[in-house]
């Protein structure tokens, strides 16, 4: 049996509606799925239902093996509680109980409440100095950082997230999502409706929700040759930089020099030059390099300064983002750690226009 098995969902409004007609599909354990689909399709009611927030008219949802609507309203709270973590567009947390109070009522039914566990997840989401101030007085950003400080204290399996960054500015929505991608590594389950085709790529599936009923489950590729293109310049310009030669030879590529074709189809596409054994950037090559190391480095720096993520960890947890980060992102995020020269390992982080217009940190 699946983590997750949705058998024949229905939910219905009054005579007309079906919010879910009928839905079924499986989600395994560790997977990291995506939902989409118009707004009215039915994207909250499953989440929901999935959750335990809500029952179905007919059908089930199995979450590892329990069946939520069978359990009383206690149980069910209690079941939610301690295996599910949501994460929503409107935040709801508590207004007159601090960041860190609001983590610590999650607590309530996992344990005691444990103060020092609270700060701690706080400090994980980059708000150690957060911790006493009132919702009102974190911007949307730190907000929506809580809730998923809350979301985790409890150390869930699933997470839920319905529009997590609906309402966020996109340094914000980068932080958010980077977050996400940390949980799916630590091997947690994660649910994601979103409209944002750039999140739902850096899930593994993707599902479409319409008028209830679910019309397309789609596989990514695990490479796509946009990835691919982009891990390819990227090695080119590490290898430049390491053995400060323009070009390097096919051997100094050991993930690529396997693959004669990916040179070719590379080198057909305008990207690099063969020659002599040689592998080198053209000037368009080049300029896409440079935005692929430079969003790469930008990356690992948010992760470093903003969550303290170790460093052994950060080009892992970079590679995750780093696809779903545009030029315009790219350089928010730049402005936003104010220009850093390095990234965490020391190597440079190519300037970029907003670089040039604001003077360096000394
Ligand atoms: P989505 O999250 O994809 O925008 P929802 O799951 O919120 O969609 O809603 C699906 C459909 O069910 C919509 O047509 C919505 O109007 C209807 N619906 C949702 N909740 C209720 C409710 N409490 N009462 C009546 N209709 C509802
Ligand atoms: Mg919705």
């Amino acid at each position: 049996m699946a983590f997750i098995e949705v058998r024949s969902l229905t939910k219905k409004y009054g005579a007309a509606v079906y919010a879910l007609n009928h839905t079924s599909f499986t989600v395994e354990k560790g997977e990291w799925v995506a939902v989409m689909g118009p707004s009215g399709s039915g994207k909250s009611t499953l989440l929901n239902i999935i959750g335990g927030l809500d029952v179905p008219t007919s059908g089930q949802v199995l979450v590892d093996g329990q069946d939520g609507a069978a359990l009383g309203a206690a149980a069910r709270a209690r079941f939610r509680a301690e295996r599910i973590g949501f994460i929503f567009q409107q935040y709801h947390l508590v207004p007159y109980l601090t960041t860190l109070e609001n983590v610590m009522l999650a607590q309530y039914f996992h344990s005691m409440a444990d103060e020092e566990e609270a700060a701690n997840a706080l400090r994980c989401v980059g708000l150690g100095d957060r911790l006493h101030h009132l919702p009102a007085q974190l911007s949307g950003g730190e907000q929506q950082r809580a809730c998923i400080a809350r979301a985790l204290i409890n150390q869930p399996d699933l997470i839920l997230a319905d529009e997590p960054t609906g309402n966020l500015d996109e340094v914000n929505e980068a932080i958010v999502m980077s977050l996400m991608a940390q949980l799916h590594r630590q091997g947690r389950t994660v649910i994601v409706v979103t409209h944002d085709p750039a999140i739902a790529r850096m899930a593994e599936r993707r599902i479409e929700l319409h008028k209830g009923r679910l019309t397309e489950v789609k596989l990514f590729a695990h490479h796509q040759e946009e990835e691919l293109r982009d891990e390819l310049l990227h090695a080119v310009w590490k290898a430049q930089e390491t053995y400060g030669t323009v070009g390097v030879r096919a051997e100094s590529l050991p993930e690529f020099a396997a693959s004669r074709a990916t040179f070719i189809l590379m080198e057909s596409g305008g990207w690099i030059e063969l020659g002599e054994g040689r592998v080198s950037l053209t000037a368009k090559g080049e300029q896409r390099a440079r935005h692929v190391i430079r969003r790469h480095r930008l990356a690992e720096r948010l992760f470093y300064d903003t969550f303290g993520v170790a460093e052994e960890l950060l080009d892992e947890n970079a590679q995750r983002v780093e696809h779903s980060l545009t030029p315009e992102v790219t350089e928010k995020i730049c402005i936003f750690l104010h220009h850093p020269e390095t990234c965490p390992h020391g190597s440079p982080i190519p300037r970029g226009e907003c670089c040039r217009q604001a003077p360096r940190p000394g």
